[in-house]
């Protein structure tokens, strides 16, 4: 056999097992991991290695206030995970021979690496105010601001169902002190964040706030941040709700987003009407919704829009529809598994299966090889680079450290 033959075969085996490893990522996103959180005292938790902050959501599928968990951990092949936390979960993570190793169901697996913490979560920004809790960074080198912590669909009791945004601010905003962010403290971060940390990408979220006068604020803070950075095109994506006149997309285009995410959560248009009360009545109803995408992409360009679904509340064609529609128009979209969160009114239901979410992210990729979107496309609109169809581009295109 020649050395080409054998090392195709090599190739072909280790995305065999590379695959086999997505699946079980696929059981750990749905079940979460189950640790005696005292295992953690060798980490050196918020000091050497990265803490969670909870800026928005809580995705741990229990609350732990007061107790301090890892963000996320690498795999020797160089996936990443994020950490959440359950308590029933037989999945477990054990501190054996200083080392951390993974097990499931009691089967060893394979040794983790808590991910470090970045440098720039140790800094102040000029009005004094920690970095850490203006952005939060993950190893995929992406940052993700939420520049409010709370939605303001709640006070008409219109929030989304799946959401725990506002619960969040409820547990988490004072212990950890947890606040709006200003322009300035988010171009200060960001620029740590790129410089320090080499960050590529930053992602701009945040609840509803009243009245709708996002757009403003959003000008408002790529104008500080192309200022910090001394340049124009800063790789940041703008996440809004759609906007009532839809000319003003227009706008953050103008202002210097690369890229632009318009979340519509559910493809079913009587589904989205229970699950999104808030979206529904506040922002025209479901089609005005497509109708925001639609226009976005003839703005921001082919791959340069996305949206998001809470995939496993409505069945999985349904999702699947509204990817390959969008798909076909340019659109990206994020189908990651609903993790129903604590303080969510949906709280206490169950996600679909892991296989179920992991055959949608197989689907969902072969969508996006099929019209030609790129994992640098993909990247660019995504909140962080550590989804199952992120995976499926890293392993298919060689682009994991293990190759
Ligand atoms: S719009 Fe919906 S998902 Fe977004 S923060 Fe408000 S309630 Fe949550």
């Amino acid at each position: 056999m020649s050395n080409n033959n054998q090392n195709n075969r090599t190739i072909k085996e280790l995305k065999q097992q590379l695959y086999k490893e997505v699946e079980l990522k696929s059981q750990i996103i749905v079940h979460g991991i189950k640790v005696n959180p005292t295992i953690f005292k060798h980490l050196e938790l918020g000091e050497k290695v990265q803490e969670q902050i909870h800026g928005l959501f809580e995705m741990d599928h229990k609350e732990h206030a007061g107790v301090a968990f890892p963000c996320s951990f690498t795999s020797p092949s160089g996936i990443n995970y994020s950490f959440t936390w359950d308590p029933d979960s037989d999945i477990t993570i054990d501190y054996v021979e200083n080392q951390y190793i993974l097990y499931d169901r009691g089967e060893e697996k394979f040794p983790i690496t808590f991910t470090e913490r970045p440098k720039y979560y140790k800094l102040l920004t000029s009005d004094q105010v920690e970095m850490s809790h203006v952005a939060s960074f993950n190893p995929t080198k992406t940052v993700g601001v939420a520049y409010s912590n709370e939605c303001a669909l709640k006070d008409k009791g219109l929030d989304c169902l799946f959401c725990n945004a506002n619960a969040t601010k409820n547990t988490y905003a004072d212990i950890e002190n947890i606040k709006w962010k200003n322009p300035k403290q988010i171009a200060e971060t960001v620029k740590a964040a790129y410089e320090l940390d080499g960050g590529l990408h930053v992602n701009i979220t945040g609840g509803f706030i009243p009245e709708r006068r996002e757009v403003d604020y959003y000008i408002d803070v790529a104008e500080a941040i192309q200022e910090e950075l001394g340049q124009k095109d800063f790789n940041g994506t703008a996440v809004i709700g759609a906007p009532e006149d839809l000319s003003v997309i227009d706008k953050y285009k103008e202002a210097g987003y690369r890229t632009l995410a318009i979340q519509i959560e559910i493809w079913d248009k009587n589904i989205f009407k229970t699950i999104c009360p808030g979206k529904e009545k506040e922002c025209g109803g479901w089609q005005h919704w497509v109708d925001a995408l639609e226009y976005a992409v003839k703005v921001f360009g082919f791959g340069k829009v996305r949206t998001g679904f809470v995939a496993g509340i409505e069945p999985k064609e349904k999702t699947l529809e509204g990817v390959e529609y969008l798909a076909k128009r340019g659109i990206l979209s994020l189908t990651n598994a609903w993790n129903p969160n604590p303080g969510s009114k949906l709280e206490g239901h169950r996600t679909p299966s892991p296989e179920w979410h992991f055959d949608l992210a197989k689907k969902t990729y072969a969508i996006f090889k099929q019209v030609g979107f790129t994992y640098e496309q993909y990247f660019d609109v995504s909140p962080s680079a550590d989804f199952l169809v992120h995976d499926l581009y890293r392993i298919d295109e060689e682009r994991l450290p293990i190759y």
